[in-house]
């Protein structure tokens, strides 16, 4: 049998499970006996540890009442902190650096708040055409609250091809007028991974912060924000992460801006021996803490806590190499085996450039996607013609990503999309 055979084989993909040395995670989490599920950049799944970290919150509440913010197994006044010193090995930080807090669009209006800080000559905001659509909407509120018009003021990089940036357009945007450059560090649908390094050597080099919207690479793709002094960040910790749905948020403020007051400022953000002084002149905390706002959700972070001791035990370097491993087979076998049916890889061949996920572009894509679903295989799909498939380092194994592109054929040798309409649903 040549290789390019015994690759689209089942035993190969078992063998590939067997050489895998992740594969017990896979017990760590609540799988859904039958279903594929590939939609883990979207919402991750449950892990045993995370609803164990969940119900030690419950408990502590049960337990200590309010006495559980200082006595409780968990003491809660120091959650987020504990929680961000446990995520900035994932992001390359110091623990200080590192914040659980809001939302991801509650954090970059944060973030904007602090660090646009809009001069006569100077008072655009850099962003690109492909990026997630809040990103937007919250940039466009921040400079209308400064008096600005987006129109003129948000100045959005071209794609060339409507599904990856160069690197170099971003850089030939950043001219005098441009404050303040917000961009994904992957792109959420194509998952093209940008240069970031390279990015914010050149915004700094003109005088310009720069912040990256980490959401579809945090607990997929390594960073390295100090070392590449990256101004902030912003991420949420419900995709890759697998924090739970409404999840709270990261957020990375690199330490040179501590001092800086926050735009959007709250007691949370206090220094914590001062907070309850009760004050009404704010002293902050020294730290990413002072960019917190008021009482964090505790429940929606307590599953964090089980999740992230969990990726601190494996490292987030070998999530990635299984995760490259992984997307590099689909991809292979999407080619071998579905090379006639006119579907189109839209992601990243190059290791360095891909993140966590692959789009596979198709005309009947919606319906695709929707009849993968009544095989028990959970994509998303995402306008005008993705499937979206993320195989997650700690729970997909490959036997899954081998079943999934025989399903596909499944589907189309028999056409079976037909019996749906080629729209999305409410939620794609
Ligand atoms: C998922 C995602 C968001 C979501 O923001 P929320 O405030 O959590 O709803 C924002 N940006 C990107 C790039 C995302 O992928």
């Amino acid at each position: 049998m040549d290789i390019k055979n015994f690759m689209s084989t089942k035993e190969y993909a078992r063998t590939l499970d067997q050489q895998d040395v992740l594969v017990s995670y896979r017990e760590e989490f609540y799988l859904n006996p039958g279903m594929i599920y590939l939609d883990g950049n979207s919402l991750g799944l449950l892990s045993k540890r995370a609803e164990k970290s969940l119900m030690r919150s419950l408990e502590d509440w049960k337990r200590f009442g309010i006495n559980g913010w200082m006595e409780g197994a968990e003491p809660w006044f120091y959650f987020s902190e504990r929680l961000g010193e446990l995520s900035a090995q994932l992001v390359g930080a110091a623990g200080d650096e590192v914040i659980m807090s809001g939302s991801t669009t509650a954090n970059l209006h944060q973030l904007a708040a602090t660090f646009f800080e809009p001069k006569a000559g100077r008072n655009k905001i850099l962003a690109d055409e492909l990026t997630f659509p809040s990103d937007i909407y919250a940039l466009q509120s921040q400079l209308q609250l400064h008096g600005l018009d987006p129109a003129t003021h948000l100045v959005q990089v071209k794609s060339r091809d409507g599904k990856f940036l160069e690197e170099d357009d971003i850089i030939a945007a950043m001219n005098e007028e441009i404050a303040l450059i917000v961009l994904p560090t992957v792109l959420y649908r194509s998952g093209q991974i940008l240069d970031i390094e390279r990015l914010t050597k050149e915004a700094h080099a003109r005088g310009i912060m720069i912040g990256f919207d980490g959401c579809h690479s945090i607990g997929a793709v390594p960073h390295w924000f100090d070392k590449w002094e990256v101004d902030f960040a912003f991420w949420c910790n419900y995709k890759h992460l697998n924090g739970g749905p409404g999840c709270v948020a990261g957020l990375y403020v690199n330490r040179k801006h501590f001092d800086k007051k926050p735009g959007l400022a709250g007691w949370f953000g206090s220094r914590k021996d001062k907070q309850f002084d009760m004050e009404h002149s704010f002293t902050q905390a020294n730290s990413a803490g002072a960019f917190q706002i008021g009482t964090p959700h505790i429940l929606s972070m307590a599953p964090l806590l089980g999740s992230l001791e969990m990726f601190a035990e494996v490292g987030i370097e070998q999530v990635r190499s299984k995760s490259l491993r992984l997307t590099k087979y689909l991809m292979d076998l999407i080619e071998s085996e579905l090379s006639d049916y006119g579907f189109n890889i839209g992601s990243p061949r190059d290791e360095s450039k891909r993140g966590g996920h692959i789009i596979l572009e198709h005309k009947e894509a919606a319906r695709i996607c929707k009849a993968l679903k009544k095989e028990a295989i959970i994509p998303d799909y995402r306008e005008p013609n993705m499937i979206r498939l993320a195989p997650v380092a700690l729970y997909t194994s490959f036997q899954e990503v081998f079943e999934t592109v025989q399903v596909l054929k499944k589907i189309m040798d028999g056409r079976l999309y037909e019996n749906y309409e080629n729209k999305r649903g409410i939620i794609a």
